[in-house]
């Protein structure tokens, strides 16, 4: 079972919004008592009482693009004792299918060894219960802001496996050399790699980086892609990076 906070339900136009965090936590008292407190800092909340509820979620996100229609998840917490899928397997698994997004879990058990396998499975952070609601908004307003500096590049490189993207040097460089991208293909290639497995609809992808006032159809982006791949991928015939999501537009990674 997962409940979309009413704010995300699809066709939710974006409003001004801290971010929107998904929390996966079986005890009524603890889900409806932080998502509260959530709310009331300004975050978006969408919950679920299991594991099963959670990758149904997430799935729901991965096919309909997220960018399309529902509003992107920023943050995960994740409660480790949950029926069904366990919250460590979760994260797990969400780290192999190549899930960027920051996670939080939360734990009964507080000693060292729990805290340590929570970051190994590819946990970004962990909270022992009982904790305070305002450590928990303290971690998560961190994990948020470390998020946004990644992905505004104001002081980091992305990087998605061999590519590595520079924002304030403007240049790119795959499998260790320079790539020579136009202005164009270097502001596509930003915008896909802030937002990891996300999908752009074509329409999207041409208000962003063309604007609102271009005229001219949707065959620019897959002409501006096209050119794109030559340069980034291995294989431009078979894109491992710049990958069509048949029916909906590109996504990245
Ligand atoms: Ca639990």
């Amino acid at each position: 079972m997962f409940t979309l906070d009413s704010a995300s339900s699809p066709m939710r136009q974006f409003k001004a919004s801290l971010g929107h965090i998904l929390l996966v936590e079986d005890e009524d008292l603890i889900r409806d008592t932080v998502a509260l407190a959530l709310r009331n800092e300004g975050y978006d909340v969408s919950v679920s009482e299991d594991g099963h509820g959670a990758l149904e979620l997430l799935q729901r996100f991965e096919q309909t693009g997220g960018a399309a229609e529902l509003v992107p998840l920023d943050l995960i917490i994740l409660d480790i004792m949950l029926p069904g899928v366990n919250g460590l397997d979760l994260c797990r698994l969400l780290r192999r299918q190549g899930a960027m997004v920051p996670i939080l879990i939360l734990s009964a058990k507080g000693s060292e060894a729990d805290r340590v396998v929570g970051l190994e499975v590819g946990a970004d952070d962990y909270l022992a219960k009982p904790f305070g609601m305002q450590e928990l908004i303290a971690r998560c307003r961190a994990l948020l802001r470390r998020q946004r500096l990644n992905v505004t590049g104001s002081q980091s490189v992305l990087r998605c496996r061999e590519i590595y993207l520079y924002p304030q040097e403007c240049r790119v460089t795959v499998r260790g050399e320079e790539a020579n991208l136009s202005p164009k293909e270097f502001r596509i290639l930003e915008l896909f790699m802030s937002y990891p497995r996300r999908v752009w609809p074509r329409e999207q992808l041409l208000e962003k980086i063309w604007g609102p006032d271009f005229i001219g159809d949707s065959k620019t982006v897959d002409v501006h892609i096209r050119w794109l791949r030559e340069k980034i991928e291995l294989d431009p015939s078979s894109p491992e990076y710049l990958v069509t999501v048949r029916g909906f537009g590109y996504r990245f990674g």
